[in-house]
């Protein structure tokens, strides 16, 4: 017999949603907060800048039971993501279960000593505590602005200048007839550059620290997903945990692996023309696929080959009344600067003495199967982790979840045996796979299938993959078939 536990999900973009479904499913009592007036996240309107679309093909990113619309493009803009959430949301009842305008402040254990954690919540101005047997923690990577200034700043916008986050540029009228800077070299850098270019900015550079491979939405004429995104791809990366057998027939395939990356990366040298724009990374891809290797923002290339957009290789030294310095010693022309530098990871409401717990002194997060932490009982992660697909992600996430939360996973793990799987992973992220460090260590890419795999053993799927084995080695994830997975799994109720 499964209690049935009042059950807090903090957040209410894609993860939230997930978690929401799979709690009530299993018949538990789940309130969800959201801070802000609306459901969706980072694809909630006002937090999108114009022209956000997603890195993912839309068959990546979607749940198991509810596809993207078919006149939806391949790769959907962001009111469409929104419109889809809401659209999720509504087929499974969710909204009742959230309380929006809310924000979770604080986050305690119970004073009564039973199992779970104390809330702090505030909503128009009041705050009261509330307390909850488990929490789903769905805030995500990109809640909490990456706020930096450069000398000189505030005479700059005194005079007139204007500094954002990128996450603030949602009105392009600003860039009219405006030189701009946007500092950094991520997807949303690109876009914006891109978007400042398309609606009249009179000059766009990107500065950015290092070249980095990126790769378009076709490569070769091929949709990425029908090239990258699958298993036999999947395999050719230093996984973790190999057994010699594994390392022996990694050692032996090793020149045709390296055949393999080096025809990726010279295509895309000759499709992106990166020689010409000085844009060639120097470590080899293979070595850098994680989470941050970025799509190339459509018209990327036509602007830098047109001179629309400048890229510097370098960053921001300060505001001067000539312009903007930057590292490379140059002082460029300079209105606007958009500063396109990502997001603080963190859980600020949980206090200090649970942080300590759950972050390493180099950053990484101890987190079993990028959800719990064996010393932090009664509270989970859905999502927290970044992914190529992280709808699907957070899903099978959630299902794992409530599974641990309720004891009912087939391998449901003791402290001991999560520790000594976090520090393996740690072990392999630092000293076989430093790209995976990115982002607190939570990022499951290029990994997807083998992390799916874990979870649904865990889980107790009777149903593991698809029965074609040419599919389930050479195509990419089908959200459809997860659901196949998750449904093959025993069933049960709380309550
Ligand atoms: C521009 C952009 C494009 C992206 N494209 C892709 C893509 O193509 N493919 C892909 O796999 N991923 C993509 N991502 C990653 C994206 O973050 C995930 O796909 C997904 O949307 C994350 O959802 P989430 O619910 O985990 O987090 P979020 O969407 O960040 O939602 C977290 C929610 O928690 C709320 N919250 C935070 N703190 C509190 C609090 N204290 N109290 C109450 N509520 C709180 C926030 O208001 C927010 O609504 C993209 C991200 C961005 C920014």
């Amino acid at each position: 017999m499964v209690d049935r536990k009042k059950v807090a999900v903090i957040g209410g973009g894609v993860s939230g949603l997930a978690a929401a479904k799979a709690f009530n499913e299993k018949g538990h009592r789940v309130i969800g907060f959201e801070r802000s007036h609306d459901f969706g996240g980072v694809w909630e309107l006002s937090r999108s800048y114009p022209d956000v679309r997603t890195q993912s093909p839309k068959s990546l990113y979607c749940y198991t039971d509810h596809p993207m619309p078919d006149d939806y493009p391949e790769w959907p803009k962001g009111p469409m993501v929104h419109a889809y959430l809401h659209s999720y949301a509504s087929k499974h009842k969710l909204a009742r279960l959230f309380r929006l305008n809310t924000n979770i402040t604080a986050m305690h254990k119970r004073i009564d000593n039973k199992p779970g954690w104390t809330l702090t919540l505030e909503a128009a101005g009041k705050e009261w505590t509330e307390d909850f047997d488990f929490v789903s923690i769905c805030t995500g990577q990109f809640s909490e602005k990456n706020i930096i200034t450069h000398p000189g700043q505030q005479d700059f916008v005194e005079r007139g200048g204007q500094v954002m986050h990128s996450s603030e540029y949602t009105d392009p009228t600003v860039v009219k007839d405006k030189d701009v800077v946007v500092l950094g070299g991520s997807k949303s850098a690109t876009d914006i550059a891109v978007n400042a270019v398309k609606n009249g900015a009179k000059s766009v550079r990107l500065v950015y620290l290092n070249n980095v491979w990126r790769v378009p939405y076709h490569v070769g004429g091929i949709n990425f997903k029908n090239l990258l995104y699958m298993r036999a791809q999947e395999e050719q990366f230093n996984g973790w945990d190999r057994t010699p057998v594994s390392r022996a027939l990694a050692a032996l395939f090793k020149p045709l692996v390296w055949a393999n990356f080096r025809g990726l990366e010279t295509l895309l040298k000759f499709q992106l023309g990166l020689k010409k724009h000085n844009m060639v990374p120097t470590s080899p891809i293979e070595k850098e696929a994680s989470c941050s290797l970025p799509i190339v923002t459509p018209g990327l290339f036509d602007c830098l080959k047109a001179g629309t957009i400048t890229p510097v290789i370098g960053t921001f030294e300060g505001y001067t009344d000539k312009g903007l310095k930057l590292s490379t010693g140059d002082t460029v022309p300079c209105d606007t600067a958009i500063l396109a530098v990502g997001w603080k990871l963190g859980v600020p409401y949980l206090s200090q003495e649970y942080q300590d717990k759950l972050i390493e002194s180099d950053g990484q997060y101890r987190v079993y199967r990028l959800s719990v932490n064996p010393d932090l009982p009664d509270m989970g992660f859905v999502g927290f982790n970044s992914s190529f697909c992280s709808v699907l992600s957070a899903e099978m996430i959630a299902n794992w979840l409530v599974r641990y939360a309720d004891g009912q996973l087939a391998n449901q793990p003791n402290a001991t045996q999560m520790n000594e799987n976090i520090d393996m992973m740690l072990n392999w992220k630092r000293t076989e796979r430093p790209a995976a460090k990115v982002y607190g260590g939570l990022c499951s890419a290029p990994f997807h299938f083998r992390h799916f795999d874990e979870l649904l053993a865990d889980i107790g799927a009777t149903k593991t993959k698809r029965s074609n084995p040419l599919a389930e080695k050479f195509a990419h994830p089908n959200a459809t078939a997860y659901g196949e997975f998750l449904a093959s799994a025993p069933q049960y109720m709380a309550g």
